[in-house]
């Protein structure tokens, strides 16, 4: 939660500002689920934020406020309080293991000092003494402390292996969080926030490497209109069944993410216009042979067809440049009839 809306909620307002929240989710016909709460808290206690324009942009479309888009807002714009949440924990658990494991080392360090101390003692009295009983105390005193020594490090060893199980634990969460904030709930490919980062990357290798790159960006056809007929869950699974085909034919190191609403992304690293293009179509291809099925009451839906555009990375040129290019081709592909693929090179070479 940004410190602004965290302020209001402990303020004067706090309590309008929940209300309006609840009133204006009952006006948009939202489900005052704990993360839409979250969610119009934001917009409207700081509507000139990046979420509450992105959520002003949405609510002016006429876009249905379903789970999906929930969650693709909360990816977006909220992971890094929940984020920033996780690794404060973490940080504290860290804290506690190295204080356990400093006091551990501070205190086998005060045993082997004192064990020294009653090494160079017996040394001393064994050289003054040829007696056998001053002898045998000279060695029962060795003994007992060469079995408090070796308890102290038995001690430490098995302190210092919970600490190690600890950390490793720690570190299987946090990445588990960090995975967890790149991916897009609904469809489980990356999200909008990952697709970036790696777009910025693809981008910079291809630069370095001399290598050709490719952007493809594909938009699912009448979307709306199948959400208005059918209603969100089951636009909801028209989204799970596009994304698990792209997904299926972009395995590493493509990579592909849910971009927007009904858009998606897949980075080719390594590819050319034309590899692409015949992989774009495949992918078109499958998604538009099978006819779906209602899960509710088992209609018929029909097919769905995607509608696709990809450039290729030209030397120097920035993601958000490739990016404008391959939308641009998408475009001419909607406008064109949709169901099918434009290669943004060809396009251009027509221009
Ligand atoms: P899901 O419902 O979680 O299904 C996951 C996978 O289980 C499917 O992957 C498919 O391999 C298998 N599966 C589930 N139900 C059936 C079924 O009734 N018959 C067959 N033959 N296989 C089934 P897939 O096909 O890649 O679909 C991914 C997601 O796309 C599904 O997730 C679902 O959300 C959506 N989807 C796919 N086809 C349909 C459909 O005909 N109607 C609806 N409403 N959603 C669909």
């Amino acid at each position: 939660m940004t410190a602004k809306v965290q302020t209001t909620l402990r303020g004067p307002e706090a309590f309008s500002l929940a209300r309006r929240a609840v009133e204006e989710m009952e006006a948009a016909g939202v489900w005052p689920t704990p993360l839409n709460f979250e969610l119009w808290l934001h917009y409207l206690g700081e509507p000139n934020g990046p979420l509450g324009k992105e959520m002003q942009r949405l609510i002016a479309s006429g876009t249905a406020f379903t789970e999906g888009t929930a969650e693709m807002l909360a990816a977006e714009y909220l992971p890094r309080g929940r984020l920033s949440e996780e690794i404060r924990d973490a940080g504290d658990v860290l804290n506690r293991e190295l204080s356990t494991v400093s006091e551990a080392i501070a205190k086998a360090q005060q045993s082997q000092a004192a064990y020294g101390q009653t090494l160079a003692g017996a040394s001393t009295q064994l050289e003054a003494t040829s007696e056998p009983t001053a002898l045998l105390g000279v060695v029962s005193t060795l003994t007992k402390a060469t079995t408090e020594v070796q308890a102290e490090n038995a001690t430490m060893e098995k302190r210092l292996e919970t600490s190690t199980r600890e950390v490793a634990r720690l570190r299987e969460h946090l990445e588990q969080v960090r995975r967890d904030a790149m991916t897009d709930a609904l469809t489980n490919l990356a999200n909008r926030k990952a697709f970036d980062e790696e777009l910025l990357r693809a981008c910079d290798e291809a630069e370095k490497k001399r290598h050709p790159m490719t952007l493809a960006v594909l938009d699912i056809d009448h979307f709306k209109r199948f959400n208005d007929t059918w209603g969100h869950q089951t636009g909801d699974q028209v989204l799970r069944y596009v994304a698990s085909v792209i997904g299926r034919v972009s395995k590493s190191p493509r990579v592909a993410a849910r971009f927007g609403g009904e858009e998606f992304a897949v980075i080719f690293p390594g590819e050319s216009a034309a590899v692409v293009e015949a992989a774009l179509n495949a992918i078109r291809t499958e998604i538009g042979a099978r006819s779906l099925r209602r899960r509710s009451t088992n209609d018929e839906l029909g097919a769905v067809t995607i509608s696709g555009g990809l450039a290729q990375r030209r030397p120097g040129e920035s993601g958000s440049e490739l990016l404008d290019r391959a939308d641009a081709a998408l475009y001419a592909s909607k406008r064109n009839g949709r169901n099918q693929v434009t290669n943004g090179e060809r396009l251009e070479e027509a221009a």
